[in-house]
């Protein structure tokens, strides 16, 4: 069974939101172009609470983009995106959500940031996801959304290493580049980690097994 996984694709990430990552809603069309060809469509949304310590404005004199500790764990600082039943929270109304599944959510521990969709970044919890995406009897996961050099290649690295075939789709997936060559990078670790980085026209070739 294949599985898409669909990353953080929320208002706050596209233009006119709090955390912009650059040509977010090209993917749009993409996701909803895709979304059929597979057995189960499950998506992220990342869910924090106002007083979340990744965003810079509950720290004192720290300024985006700024590195801290919380409990001895390395954050980076963000502008407030993604607040809990905001509207920047919310899927973009054109995204084609009626094939969404289960909505599985990150972040949401004050204390703790959420790059994967399986885990909190210490792995002292899961989402639920692998726990979901197994009882479904899915062996073939593809993630795509934002932001393709944090969430989604995070996602995409626990997939590979919980077992599952793992694809990320690149021109269903946007990354923020906050430092010069983040995407490239994030790319590179994937598919050095045996990760297979597609374009969305080759699925119909990598289902085929022509890939
Ligand atoms: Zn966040």
């Amino acid at each position: 069974m294949r599985a898409l996984i669909i990353i953080d694709v929320q208002n706050d990430f596209l233009t006119d939101g709090l955390l912009v990552v650059p040509e977010g809603e090209q993917i749009i069309p993409v996701l909803n172009n895709i979304n059929h060809h597979f057995d189960v469509v499950v998506a992220t949304k990342d869910w924090h609470p106002a007083t979340h310590k990744s965003f810079a404005r509950n720290h004192e004199d720290r300024e985006v983009g700024e590195i801290v500790e919380v409990n001895e764990v390395p954050q980076i600082l963000w502008p407030p995106h993604c607040v809990k039943e905001s509207h920047g929270a919310e899927f973009p109304s054109d995204l084609n959500t009626e094939v969404i599944e289960k909505v599985f959510w990150k972040g949401t521990n004050e204390d703790i940031d959420d790059y994967s969709g399986f885990y909190d970044n210490e792995k002292l919890n899961d989402t639920g996801l692998h726990d979901f995406l197994q009882s479904k009897g899915v062996t073939e996961v593809y993630v795509a959304g934002i932001a393709l050099d944090f969430c989604v290649k995070f996602t995409a690295l626990d997939a590979k290493s919980l077992g599952y075939k793992t694809f990320m789709i690149e021109d269903a997936s946007r990354g923020i580049n906050y430092r010069p060559n983040d995407v490239q990078n994030a790319i590179t670790d994937m598919k050095v980690s045996g990760i297979r980085v597609i374009k969305s026209y080759e699925l119909e070739k990598v289902f085929s097994g022509d890939y």
